[in-house]
C-alpha cells in the first residue's frame, strides 16, 4: 500500500520546532544531488517510519542522513532519548544544532560519512537504525551492517522500491538475487509501505518502499558470511547459467559441490532457496578445507 497522505502534520504542530520548508529556506538548503538528498517534507510520513520503528526510549537509535532533520524529529518526539545521527552535508549542521537545542541530552550528531563509521560503537544494546537512506550508498550501507547484524534489533529502512524488492524476493522471481538470499538468511525482512515518488523534495525517479529487518530468531548457525557472499556471487553473476557452470569460480570441484548437497546440477540460481544456498556454502566450506 502506497502511503501518500498529505494529512496535517503532527510533528510539526506539536515540537514547536519551525516547519521543515521554512528550515530549508532559512539554512538555503536546496537539495544536492552528489549527496543523494531527496528530502521528506510530510512529517505525517516521518511519524509513520518512526513508529514503524518503536519502541524508541529504550535503545541506541541511529539515522542516516538526517537531511534537514524530519525523520530526526519524528524520532525524537516518538521518545527517542539516545539518538545518534550521522550527515555528510556540512549545511545541515546548524539545522541540527537547533534540534539538539530543543530536545538537549537526546540528541548527538557525528559531521562525516557514514560508510567510514563503525556504528555498533554508537551506544549500548539495543540498537535500531533508522533512515531514509541517499540512494548512492543505501545497498552498500546495508550489506556493512549485515556483517553486524546481531547487534542490531531493528533496520528500518526507505530505499527506492526495486532495492527494497531485492530484499525480500522470493526464488524464481526477477528480483531475487545475492541481496535477497544475505538479507533472509540473516533476517526477517518485511516491505511495511511503499511511499510514492511526490513526497519527496525533489521527487526523484522511482516509487520508494520502507523495509525492515530484524535479525532471525532461527537463522541456520555454522555458515560463514563471507562464504555465503562467495557462494552467491558466483551462482547470480552468471544467473542465466546452470549451476554446474557459473559455480566454476568457487575453484572446487563443482560436481562434488552439487551432488553433496542434493541440488541438480542443471538448476539456475534462482530456483534455489535459502536453505539450498545454506547448505551449498556448508558444503563448500567442507570442500574448501579438505
Ligand atoms: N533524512 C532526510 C529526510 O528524510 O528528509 C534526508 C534524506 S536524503 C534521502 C539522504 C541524506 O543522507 C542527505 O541528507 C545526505 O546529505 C545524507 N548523506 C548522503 N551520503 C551520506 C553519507 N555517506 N554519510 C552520511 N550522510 C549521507
Amino acid at each position: 500500500m502506497t502511503d501518500n497522505s498529505p494529512g496535517t502534520d503532527t510533528v510539526l504542530a506539536h515540537d514547536g520546532l519551525p516547519p521543515l520548508r521554512d528550515v530549508i529556506a532559512t539554512h538555503e538548503l536546496s537539495a544536492k544531488k552528489q549527496f543523494g538528498q531527496n528530502f521528506l517534507f510530510d512529517l505525517n510520513l516521518t511519524g509513520r517510519i518512526a513508529r514503524a520503528a518503536a519502541p524508541l526510549d529504550d535503545a541506541t537509535v541511529i539515522e542516516i542522513g538526517p537531511g534537514p532533520g524530519g525523520l530526526t524529529r519524528a524520532l525524537l518526539y516518538h521518545g527517542a532519548k539516545n539518538l545518534t545521527v550521522i550527515e555528510r552535508d556540512p549545511r545541515c549542521q546548524p539545522v541540527l544544532a537547533q534540534i539538539n537545542a530543543h530536545y538537549p541530552g537526546c540528541l548527538h550528531v557525528i559531521d562525516g560519512d557514514a560508510l567510514e563509521v563503525d556504528v555498533v560503537k554508537l551506544g549500548p544494546a539495543p540498537r535500531k537504525i533508522v533512515a531514509n537512506l541517499p540512494y548512492n550508498v543505501g545497498t552498500q550501507l546495508l550489506l556493512n551492517w549485515l556483517h553486524d547484524i546481531d547487534n542490531f534489533s531493528s533496520l528500518t529502512l526507505m530505499f527506492q522500491k526495486e532495492v527494497a524488492e531485492r530484499v525480500v524476493a522470493r526464488p524464481k522471481s526477477k528480483a531475487y538475487g545475492r541481496l535477497s538470499v544475505l538479507c533472509q538468511y540473516l533476517c526477517d525482512c518485511q516491505i511495511l509501505f511503499e511511499v510514492h515518488r511526490s513526497a519527496f523534495t525533489p521527487p526523484p525517479k522511482v516509487t520508494s518502499a520502507v523495509v525492515q529487518l530484524r535479525p532471525r530468531a532461527d537463522r541456520p548457525v555454522g555458515v560463514d558470511l563471507q562464504s555465503l557472499g562467495k557462494v552467491t556471487q558466483a551462482a547470480f553473476g552468471q544467473r542465466r547459467k546452470m549451476l554446474r557452470a557459473s559455480l566454476k569460480s568457487l575453484g572446487v570441484d563443482v560436481s562434488a559441490l552439487l551432488t553433496q548437497t542434493g541440488i541438480v546440477e542443471t538448476a539456475r540460481a534462482e530456483e534455489l532457496s535459502i536453505d539450498d544456498f545454506v547448505a551449498l556454502t556448508r558444503i563448500y566450506d567442507q570442500l574448501k578445507s579438505a
